[in-house]
């Protein structure tokens, strides 16, 4: 289940932003999930749960918001959604030279807590 390390590395990152903002007990935390992770939420949730077992985040809830991949055109300087009909490139100009942008990771947008 490679969900257990993109939690490893969430509650780390969550704990670090706690101790930095001054958090001592963190009560939720909001994650956006990439598409490109290919996590199950409901695994995220599950490895979560055991993830934050005696930390500052053991009372927090996880929140998850899901975030389709997006790719800029460094031709057109336009984002788009790579995908297997356009082949992966810029639908708008045919452009190849493009990177993603968007969806390509599990990113903390915020923690709460007192
Ligand atoms: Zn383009």
């Amino acid at each position: 289940m490679h969900e257990m390390s993109y939690c490893v590395r969430i509650v780390d990152e969550a704990i670090k932003a706690a101790v930095d903002n001054d958090i001592k007990e963190v009560s939720g935390v909001y994650v956006e999930v990439g598409e490109m992770t290919a996590c199950v939420n409901e695994l995220l949730l599950k490895a979560f749960s055991k993830a934050k077992l005696n930390t500052c985040l053991e009372n927090a809830t996880l929140h998850l918001t899901n975030q389709e991949v997006i790719a800029f055109c460094e031709d057109c300087q336009k984002e788009f959604k790579p995908s297997r009909e356009n082949n992966y490139s810029c639908p708008i100009c045919k452009g190849i030279h493009s990177h993603i942008v968007k969806g390509r990771d599990c990113v903390i947008l915020r923690i709460e807590g007192e």
